[in-house]
């Protein structure tokens, strides 16, 4: 089946540890906004019926429900099987919960990142742990129980005992399904330039080492499992049936269109991407002009592994692939980077915290 995926880019504040293509953009711009992506949606010639609909950014839960419905009754497929609203603490109220459900929103995916004080300040975001808690109820209450928290392993200021704290609000809330990501430090996130720099702006100062780093994550695997939510990916963490099955389009290479600044898009062996910046968006949109910036060949072959081997389940090579991909399999295995499982290849503990460099190798054979 093939999934939408629609990317709205605005935010109340840009967190320190961000490195997406989002901003603090005047909300006089959202109506624009909307109604272009309206405009590229309703020009779409749609060759499947998508099954999935994922709402990212950015913080689209700032997005008036109305407004929202106005965009999504142009997707055809109602009601979706799985319809993900991304979604800050504390940026909703039960009101707009039923306004999201009214539209075909029936999953959340909230940007907690961590559940202490002092972390959360770093970051940027304005929520509490108690806030937390009353947006996980009013979902429930609303009849949302497929819901993700995304937590970050290395935030400034994080120790193992903090990290161990945020993993019990895990456990106190129940949630069926967990994002845990270790940050990563890059000059596009003000705080990665700092730690780059060597400054101490942002608690930069106080962000762990990356070996510790490595520590809270497999901590986090561990922990996650014997609350009965299993890894099945890299980042990602689901009681049974809890798996997201948008992002798991994306790793089994199923088909996806992307709609507003920045969306990328998969379809019928290409994929393509749209101009980053919301400015370029309305400016081609509002011009009559295709959004699309830049557009490639999907190479299946190579990509199923680049993507397959971030699951837990692997992929199983054919006898072709085997052949292939030989040199570097061996050199994986030998390495205790890669294990077979049966007929499968998957990622080992250690693969997984050097997987940049072992999907590196696949893109490059
Ligand atoms: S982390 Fe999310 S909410 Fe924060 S600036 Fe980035 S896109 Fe916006």
């Amino acid at each position: 089946m093939a999934g939408v995926y629609l990317s709205y880019p605005f935010c109340a504040q840009k967190c320190t540890y961000c490195n997406f293509a989002s901003d603090v953009l005047p909300q006089a711009l959202t109506p624009r906004y909307l109604a272009a992506m309206a405009q590229e949606i309703t020009a779409h010639q749609w060759q499947w019926t998508p099954d999935t609909i994922f709402l990212g950014g950015g913080t689209p839960s700032l997005i008036d429900p109305v407004a929202l419905a106005e965009v999504l009754k142009h997707i055809p497929g109602l009601p979706w099987r799985e319809a993900t609203m991304e979604a800050a603490p504390g940026s909703f109220t039960a009101d707009a919960i039923r306004g999201w459900r009214k539209a075909g929103i029936n999953r959340a995916s909230l940007g907690v990142q961590s559940f202490i004080p002092l972390e959360i300040t770093r970051t940027g975001r304005k929520h509490s742990a108690e806030i937390v808690a009353a947006d996980v109820a009013a979902l429930r209450a609303e009849g949302i129980e497929s819901f993700n928290i995304d937590l970050i392993a290395g935030l400034a200021g994080q120790t193992f005992d903090s990290f161990k704290q945020s993993l019990d609000w895990i456990e106190k809330l129940e949630a069926p399904h967990v994002s845990v990501y270790m940050l990563e430090v890059d000059e596009d996130s003000r705080l990665g330039l700092e730690i780059l720099q060597g400054g101490t702006r942002y608690g930069a100062g106080g962000v762990p080492p990356t070996d510790a780093i490595a520590e809270f994550y497999e901590f986090a695997v561990e922990r996650l499992a014997q609350m009965g939510i299993p890894q099945y990916e890299i980042s990602n963490f689901a009681k049974p049936g809890f798996e997201s099955l948008h992002n798991l389009k994306y790793w089994h290479l199923d088909p996806y269109i992307g709609f507003g600044a920045d969306a990328h898009s998969l379809d019928q062996g290409r994929r393509w991407q749209n101009v980053e910046s919301v400015a370029m968006y309305l400016d081609r949109m509002e011009h009559g002009k295709s959004p699309e910036a830049e557009s490639t060949a999907a190479v299946p072959g190579e990509e199923r592994f680049f993507v397959g081997l971030r699951l837990s389940e692997g992929v199983e090579p054919t006898p072709a692939e085997w052949q292939q991909f030989k040199e570097p399999f061996q050199r994986f295995l030998k390495a205790g980077l890669l294990e077979k499982s049966g007929s499968r290849l998957r990622l080992t503990s250690q693969g997984v915290l050097l997987s940049n460099e072992v999907f590196e190798e696949f893109v490059n054979v």
